[in-house]
């Protein structure tokens, strides 16, 4: 009989996080001050972040204890399980053997809360009372809220108008949690008015949202600023999914895997699973496929550039060199399967630089299509990014040859996504990819460095 479930006990969560920045091939590029182009130092963050984060963001060592507090209260749902999809496996008659980590068993329903706790407590520990975000989807600013929650922190979350005005019940979940939720643009920011003053029907952007949430926590004492995926902080604390898929696939005599696959948006899920798997292929111990996947209507790694950008629309944030369809890039609305950001983790983009990764673009029906697959088969309704791994994951597993190993991640659940699955279902979703010549034009606005 095989396991459907890998479970590894609470004793065993990892208490190290993986730094994969000194097993770089090329070192990191550092990010710049938005105004003088020169590298950044800590002081320049100090503003943002307390100083564990940024100690964290530019660090040399390759191993960071988890806090004792953080693996306490990550306990509640870790270790996650890792899963063998037998009958995916069935369904599409391969010859390899898929496995997905489970990240969506977390309170918020994401991996997002791996880091959000991590966050908020380094936060709390140096004094901070209020931490100011913005939040797409809605997974983000749920998983902080939580996290707020716990230490008693209050949370103001600047939330992408379209989001807030189509997922009421995201919004529910972080208020539930106590977090204050505004529709970005708001009236609460300059930068918010000044939009609102020009079109008041601005739909918003994950951009524009962080602009605000930035100009919040820069103009108070007691705020700091978070950020729910590209930075390398934040990476660092998602490295605990891949290191216990690592102890899985060992604890049930598993090989080392061939393909690695998890969906990008800012990276930090894909991250999280290929960065442990990373560290051998870096040393040149083992050979994975390490595939990023993500959506054609916003290809920032399949056809964005590799330049110094702003993380936001406004410019407020520091350059840094990442793969990047420039800071105005408006996604289109018609998407529905998340990961709408212009920018991509530096680290992840400078992985992609090298070949160490590839990646990948895929249409959303194709993705809602295997989604649906997965939902009838393993049982659970995958989040609208999640397909993008799904579908990736199903084509590989079509072409390998016998006893390929793949594994990839399942980054949370779509329960709060289901109107997008009412789209697809009525046949009222379409597929649309980005097209080249405003890539082009929003790519001008790229600062020159
Ligand atoms: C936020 C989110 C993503 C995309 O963000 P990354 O930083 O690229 O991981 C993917 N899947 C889910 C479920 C998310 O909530």
């Amino acid at each position: 009989m095989t396991d459907r479930k890998i479970l590894l006990s609470e004793k065993d969560i990892p208490k190290q996080w993986y730094n994969i920045a000194p097993d770089l091939k090329t070192p990191l590029a550092p990010p710049l001050h938005p105004a003088t182009h020169q590298p950044l130092g800590p002081a320049d963050l100090a503003p943002l972040f307390p100083m564990a984060l940024i100690q964290q963001e530019m660090c040399a060592d390759p191993w960071i204890d988890i806090p004792q507090e953080v693996l306490d209260i990550l306990k509640l749902w870790r270790p996650t399980p890792l899963h063998r999809a037998l009958s995916l496996e069935k369904a599409i008659k391969t010859k390899a053997r898929i496995y997905y980590k489970n990240e969506s068993v977390s309170p918020a329903g994401s991996h997002k809360p791996n880091t959000s706790v991590a966050q908020v407590y380094y936060n709390k520990k140096e004094g901070v009372k209020r931490i100011a975000t913005e939040t797409g989807a809605g997974q983000w600013g749920s998983a902080l809220a939580f996290a707020c929650k716990l230490f008693d922190l209050e949370c103001q979350i600047y939330m992408v108008r379209v989001s807030f005005d189509q997922k009421p019940y995201r919004k529910l979940m972080m208020q539930t949690w106590g977090g204050i939720v505004d529709a970005s643009p708001s009236k609460k920011t300059k930068y918010g008015q000044a939009l609102l003053k020009e079109n008041p029907d601005n739909p918003g952007s994950l951009g524009i949202a962080i602009s605000e949430a930035v100009e919040d926590a820069v103009g108070r004492e007691d705020t700091k600023y978070s950020l729910g995926s590209v930075l390398n902080h934040v990476l660092l604390h998602q490295t605990i999914i891949g290191l216990e898929a690592i102890e899985q696939l060992k604890l049930i005599g598993e090989k080392d895997p061939d393909v690695v696959i998890a969906c990008v948006g800012g990276g930090s899920n894909f991250a999280g699973l290929a960065f442990p798997f990373l560290k051998d292929k870096l040393k040149g111990r083992t050979n994975p496929r390490v595939i990023a996947v993500e959506p054609m209507a916003c290809p920032t790694l399949t056809k964005g550039l590799y330049e110094y950008d702003f993380g936001d629309t406004a410019g407020m944030t520091p350059l840094v060199k990442m793969y990047t369809l420039g800071h105005d890039f408006m996604p289109p609305s018609i998407h529905a399967g998340g990961l709408r950001y212009h920018g991509m983790a530096p680290l992840v983009s400078n992985l992609a630089k090298d070949k160490v990764i590839e990646a990948r673009a895929y249409h959303q029906k194709e993705c809602f299509a295997s989604a649906i697959l997965f939902a009838g088969t393993e049982g659970i309704i995958p989040a609208p990014e999640s397909s993008h791994a799904i579908h990736c994951a199903i084509e590989e597993a079509k072409r390998a040859k016998e006893g390929e190993v793949i594994i990839f991640n399942l980054s949370g659940h779509g329960h709060f996504d289901l109107a997008s699955y009412e789209k697809y279902l009525s046949g009222k979703m379409e597929d649309y990819e980005y097209p080249m010549e405003l890539i082009k034009e929003s790519l001008k606005k790229v600062p020159k460095v």
